[in-house]
């Protein structure tokens, strides 16, 4: 491949990693972020082992950002023919703080306990917008670039919560299951104009973003981590480095007739009924 590839929220842990691997095959990458800090680290990495980086910063949920990030990218590497939606997360206002609501929580009066009807509307419209508008905009500016030219896709980054919602966090599954749904909306909308649009849903992944959820301070797992291993046929958490065969198939003309699909990479997460 040699191809302009956008990752957005890419100075995180998982898209960094496939930034690296997509630099390695040949593409130019450009490593957008809220924290450009993030970005300018990534794309200082890929540059130094011989890569062609650049760090941009750019906020997925403000298109005039994203233009600018647009003009610097065509400016620097010319036309996009990748993005990679990768900018997304949960809230903690967005969850509740038991996976089931039972009589006594109801009595609960614990400074921070949220039940279902604490949840504050601010948190699932953060956690909605990051996750689906911020993977609708960047489409909006980026893919413009992609109309009538060959080779062209974009990847967006679901979860395997979309499948089936996880407990505790409604509107972190709502918004994955919304971009899981989008992504077979675009690549509809898309077909006629040479774009395919499809998606990962990776399962669970030891980040910062959910550490302190699954990780005791001293590295055991919190009881919910270790559900989580008990549910995975696989008995282990994902490594980034395993989303990036399946991300390299999808953005290289090798997947050209694959368009409306969202593969779980998951140790099988999904597919177990748990008996
Ligand atoms: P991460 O927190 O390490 O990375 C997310 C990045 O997005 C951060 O660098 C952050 O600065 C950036 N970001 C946040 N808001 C932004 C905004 N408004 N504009 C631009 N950038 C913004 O998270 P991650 O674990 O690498 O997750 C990457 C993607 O994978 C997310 O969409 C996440 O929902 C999804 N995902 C993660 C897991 C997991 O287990 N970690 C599982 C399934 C899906």
């Amino acid at each position: 491949m040699s191809k302009v590839v956008v990752l957005t929220g890419a100075g995180g842990v998982l898209c960094s990693t496939l930034a690296i691997a997509l630099a390695k095959e040949g593409n130019s990458v450009a490593v957008l972020d809220l924290r450009k800090d993030a970005a300018d680290k990534v794309a200082n990495e890929i540059n130094t082992a011989g890569g062609n980086a650049i760090g941009v910063a750019a906020n997925v949920l403000e298109k005039d950002s994203l233009e600018k990030a647009k003009e610097i990218v065509n400016d620097t590497f010319g036309k996009v023919d990748i993005l990679v939606n990768g900018a997304g997360g949960n809230h903690p206002l967005g969850t509740t703080s038991n996976p089931f609501l039972v009589l006594e929580d109801l009595s609960n009066k614990t400074e921070g306990f949220k039940t279902f009807f604490d949840l504050d509307p601010k948190g699932i419209e953060f956690t909605f917008n990051l996750n689906f508008l911020g993977t609708l905009i960047p489409t909006q500016v980026f893919a413009t670039d992609m109309v009538g030219r060959k080779g062209c896709s974009v990847l967006n980054i679901s979860s395997m919560n979309a499948f089936t919602p996880l407990t505790k966090i409604p509107a972190y599954s709502g918004a994955k299951a919304a971009v899981s749904n989008f992504t077979q909306w675009l690549a509809v909308h898309f077909s006629k104009v040479g774009i395919r649009v499809n998606a990962l849903a990776p399962g669970f992944f030891l980040t910062d973003q959910n550490r302190s959820l699954l990780t005791e301070s001293d590295g055991s797992l919190t009881k919910r981590g270790q559900q989580i291993i008990d549910q995975t046929p696989m008995e282990r958490y994902g490594k980034p480095e395993d989303l990036i065969s399946t991300t390299l198939y999808l953005c290289d003309d090798a997947s050209s007739f694959v368009t409306g699909i969202v593969i779980p990479i998951d140790g099988g997460f999904a597919a177990y009924s748990g008996v």
